[in-house]
This record gives structure tokens, sequence and C-alpha cells, in this order.
């Protein structure tokens, strides 16, 4: 059976490479099923879960937006922070989420507000995502 290749990279160096039947990601056009052979394309991703398929194992791998590459037989994902389930620490994320929502809960200006959402839900996918290892 054809396999994808499938890297995630982040600026400290790759946080999972490996072989799949079908990658899951949520672009900003919406979600993407590729499976071996599709069509090539480079889309931007939301701050999400990557789902890796390999035979009846699923992957989960965190990331906080970025782009997907994608061609016949190769997925990459560059992203400024990424991670494997196993990887992520709840009590962190947890830490984050509440930091971010006692942000928004003050008064702020415009662009704080924008930095303590995009952290609030890179800290909400993590926890969500750390739950499904
Ligand atoms: P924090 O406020 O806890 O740093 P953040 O969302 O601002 O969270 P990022 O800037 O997205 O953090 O990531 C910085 C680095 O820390 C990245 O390498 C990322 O993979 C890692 N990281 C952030 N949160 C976690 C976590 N809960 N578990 C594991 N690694 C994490």
């Amino acid at each position: 059976m054809k396999m994808l290749e499938v890297s995630v990279v982040t600026p400290d160096g790759p946080v999972f490479e490996g072989t799949a039947n079908m990658v899951s990601a949520k672009a900003k056009s919406g979600e993407l099923g590729v499976m071996p052979g599709h069509v090539p394309l480079v889309a931007p991703l939301t701050i999400n879960a990557i789902r890796v398929h390999e035979g009846s194992k699923t992957h989960y791998v965190a990331v906080s937006g970025g782009f997907i590459e994608i061609r016949p037989e190769k997925v990459t994902v560059l992203a400024q922070a990424a991670e494997l389930a196993s990887d992520i620490e709840v009590d962190r994320a947890r830490a984050a989420k509440e930091r971010a929502e006692q942000r928004l809960a003050s008064n702020q200006s415009d662009l704080d507000r924008k930095r303590a959402e995009l952290a609030l839900k890179r800290a909400t996918n993590r926890l969500e995502i750390a739950s499904r290892k």
C-alpha cells in the first residue's frame, strides 16, 4: 500500500517523522484529509491537531498555526511550535490557559487582547490533545 511520508518541523527541530495512510489537518480554509497522491498544495493552518493515521494507530500532534505543504508522496508541516500529545505538559498548559483568561478578563489594549486570545487557543488545543494521548 502506498504511504505518505510525514514531517512536522519547528524552528527547534523535527517533532514528528513517520509514515501514514492519511493525515488530517485543519487549514484556515477548512478540514484537509490527505492521502497518497494528493494534489500539491500549501495552506495556512489553524491552531489545532494534526492527526497522522498509520494503520490502526493515530498520532496526535498539537500545532500552533504554521503551514502544511502537501506533495503526492509527502506532507510537511512547518509551525512555530508543535508537540506530540505525549510530550505536552498539562500543568504548563493549564497555567497558560489561566493566565490568558485573566488577561482577557482585565482591561487592556486590542493588541494584548489578540495575543491573549491566541495564547488561550494554544493552551486549550494542548489540553484537548493531551487528553487523547
Ligand atoms: P507558555 O506561556 O506556557 O510558554 P505558549 O503558548 O506561550 O505557552 P509557545 O510560545 O507556543 O508557548 O511555545 C514555546 C515553546 O514551548 C515551544 O517549543 C512549545 O512547543 C513549548 N510548549 C509550550 N507549551 C507547552 C506545553 N504545555 N507542553 C510542552 N511544551 C510546550
